[in-house]
Order: C-alpha cells, then sequence, then structure tokens
C-alpha cells in the first residue's frame, strides 16, 4: 500500500480491535493481563511480544495505540507514552545520560525544562553548556567531541525562536551525539524533525494532541533501540508512564489534530497580522510574520507560523489591562487549546527566572503570549482590538 499522509495517519495509525470490532478506539482500562498457563507467564517476562502486555506501567493496548500513532505520524521507529510533557523530557534525557556525560542545550527552555538541565542533571554530575539556540556558531563552539546529547525546543516559549534543526543535528551527528528536539509548538502537524535530523522528539501531548485542555500527558520518539533498549526500562521502572485512560483521550485527540491546528495557525497568523503595527503595542513577534528574523527558516522547516504569538505592551501594567479587559481569550497557561488562551510569562509559567535571564530570554514586563484557539478569527480580533484599545 502507497504510504499513507499523516492526516490519514491521524485517524487511523495505530488501530488495535478487539474481538468486536469496535469503530472508535477502545479503552483497555486495565493494569494487568491473564496469562493462559504459569509457563506463558514466564515466557512473557521473559520476552513479551509486540502484542503481548505484562503491567500497565510497562505497556497496555490503549497506550500502544497512541504511541504507534504518534510514531507513525512523526516518521519515528517507534514511541513511549508518558504521564505528562515533563515526564517525556525528563525520561528522554535522564534515560541516556550519566555522571560525566556533556549536553548543549539552548538556553531559551520553558521553565521545568530548564529546571532539569540546570538543576537535576547538574545534581548527576552531568555538564550542560548553554548557548543561544538560535547561533550555529555557538552550538559549533559549544559541542566537544565527548558531547552526549544536544537538546532545544524547536520552537521557543514565550519569544518564539525558532531553532535549525537541521543545522544543531549536523553539528551534533558530527561528534556521534543524540538530537533531542522538545517540538510542542511546532505541533505534530507541521513537525517534519525526524526526516530534518533530530533522533529524538519529546511532545507535551497536554497541548496540541488533546487540545480540549483535560488531560496531562507526553510522549518520547525515537528509533527501535532507542525506545525500547534506553527509554522503556527507565520509564517503566520510574513510574512516568502514561495512564490508559489519558492514551484514549489522546488517540481520539489526534483524530481532529490537524483540522484543529490547521485552522489556530491560520487564525494565528491572520491576528499577527492584524495585531502588528498597533499603536498600543511596541512589537508583535510571530515566526509567519516577515518581521520575524527566522521567517524564512520557520517556513522552511514548518510550513506555517505555528498557533502562538506574542506581543508587547511596554509595561507590566499596560500587559495587565489588556488581560483584564479580554472578554472571549482567557487568562491562563495552557497552549494549544480550543479555548484562546493569554498568559503573562513574566509573572507567571516564567515568575522564577531572575530578572537578568528573563531579560536575556526577551521576557520584557509588557510581553503577553497567546495561544489561538477555534473560535470565530472575527470574534477574537475585535476582543483583542477592544482590549487593546
Ligand atoms: C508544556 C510544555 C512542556 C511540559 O509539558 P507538561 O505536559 O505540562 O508536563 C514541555 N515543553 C514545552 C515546550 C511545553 O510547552
Amino acid at each position: 500500500m502507497k504510504k499513507l499522509n499523516k492526516r490519514t495517519i491521524a485517524v487511523h495509525g495505530g488501530a488495535r480491535r478487539s474481538q468486536y470490532n469496535e469503530v472508535s478506539e477502545a479503552i483497555f482500562l486495565t493494569q494487568g493481563f491473564v496469562y493462559p498457563t504459569a509457563e506463558d507467564a514466564e515466557a512473557r517476562f521473559l520476552q513479551a511480544g509486540p502484542d503481548e502486555f505484562i503491567y500497565a506501567r510497562y505497556g497496555n493496548p490503549t497506550v500502544a495505540m497512541f504511541e504507534d500513532r504518534m510514531a507513525a505520524m512523526e516518521g519515528s521507529e517507534d514511541g513511549f507514552a508518558t504521564a505528562s510533557g515533563m515526564a517525556a523530557v525528563n525520561g528522554a534525557l535522564t534515560a541516556m545520560l550519566k555522571a560525566g556525560d556533556h549536553v548543549v542545550s539552548s538556553r531559551a527552555l520553558f521553565g521545568s525544562c530548564l529546571y532539569i538541565l540546570e538543576e537535576v542533571l547538574a545534581r548527576f554530575g552531568v555538564e550542560v553548556s548553554f548557548v543561544d539556540g538560535t547561533d550555529l556558531a555557538q552550538w559549533e563552539a559549544a559541542i566537544r567531541p565527548d558531547t552526549k546529547a544536544v537538546f532545544f525546543e524547536s520552537v521557543s516559549n514565550p519569544t518564539l525562536q525558532v531553532i535549525d534543526i537541521t543545522g544543531v543535528s549536523k553539528l551534533a551527528h558530527a561528534v556521534g551525539a543524540t538530537v533531542i528536539v522538545d517540538n510542542v509548538f511546532a505541533t505534530p502537524v507541521f513537525s517534519r524533525a525526524i526526516a530534518q535530523g533530530a533522533d529524538v522528539v519529546v511532545y507535551s501531548a497536554t497541548k496540541h494532541i488533546d487540545g480540549q485542555g483535560r488531560a496531562l500527558g507526553g510522549v518520547i520518539l525515537g528509533t527501535r533501540e532507542f525506545i525500547r533498549g534506553t527509554v522503556e526500562p527507565y520509564m517503566k521502572h520510574t513510574g512516568g508512564s502514561m495512564s490508559p485512560f489519558t492514551a484514549w483521550m489522546m488517540v481520539k485527540g489526534l483524530e481532529t489534530i490537524d483540522l484543529r491546528v490547521r485552522t489556530q495557525a491560520f487564525s494565528a497568523q491572520l491576528l499577527a497580522e492584524r495585531l502588528q503595527g498597533h499603536k498600543a503595542l511596541k512589537n508583535v513577534i510571530y515566526p509567519g510574520l516577515d518581521t520575524h528574523p527566522q521567517q524564512a527558516l520557520a517556513t522552511a522547516q514548518m510550513g506555517a507560523g505555528g498557533t502562538v504569538l506574542s506581543f508587547d505592551c511596554g509595561t507590566q501594567e499596560a500587559a495587565f489591562k489588556v488581560l483584564n479587559a479580554l472578554n472571549i481569550v482567557l487568562i491562563s497557561n495552557n497552549l494549544g487549546d480550543a479555548k484562546s488562551i493569554a498568559t503573562h510569562p513574566a509573572t507567571t509559567t516564567h515568575q522564577r527566572l531572575p530578572d537578568d535571564q528573563k531579560e536575556m530570554l526577551g521576557i520584557t514586563p509588557g510581553l503577553v503570549r497567546l495561544s489561538v484557539g477555534l473560535e470565530d478569527v472575527e470574534d477574537l480580533t475585535a476582543d483583542l482590538l477592544g482590549a487593546l484599545g
């Protein structure tokens, strides 16, 4: 059969039907599985077959459907589903690293990712060098012959810097380092990260994959050897696995992800264009705008600007005034949700960063991050223009 396109895989990929041949994927809400005989139990513990399960922390049919669907969409050999996006980031890194290893990471990271790279890994004797991820010369200077892994968010939160996956991967692969990409802002719809050179792709499924703000989840995607040989033993013994009920929600979320994300990105582009140049704003940041320094890279890498934009109201007071004047857009901190959500990073998601780091990362007092939802774009425009007025 012809290789299916991503949008078809999002609807059908990984489906496993029970003896009832149900249309909608079943939830196998079971922690355990019965073995016909003691010998079967022994054999399965020794080596479980591809469709044989032992314990839900190790694997479960509904979770396997989600893993297989995600791997097929991303073009990776395999995947491991995790309890949250952070369990995925932590699992991908700590499963493969040991004391004495060296990692290079971009500096512009989600707060919890920074905590893992700066605090947790250091505590276990892993050395991490931080670079400006948009500057390939800095990656080149920091990557050493003994570098084990590089880590970055392909589009950074909340300042939407785009990192060149192909460029960084070439430098990392020259020394045999593993390229781990946190790809949340690119979304599974726009991502071609594996084809572009990434070895491991990590998603918080809490964001666009669920897309309806219901559940935490994550996934690690990579080669079969990395996922089954390195990630699975670590995750199944340390307890960060995804629950079957969550996996079922994520599987159903994937059925509509293409429609949702494309609509959200279309609205985000339109809103960014409409807000750009507004007299109440210092600037508008969106990878799809021709004023974005990496618009060409964003277009080549993702084919779109994504579902999130940021704008600077000048001061915290002005930003709060705008947030408090919104009627449709909610003040919250998730992203990728059907509901549009505005966040003030400096006082919430990035509150704990010292001021000098905020300044270095461009997290200014007036910055607002807007995750564009599925509402009518004319209503969103009116809400934003009203609040800015
Ligand atoms: C949200 C997010 C995470 C963490 O995901 P959770 O599901 O909240 O644990 C990691 N990386 C990025 C870029 C994110 O936006």
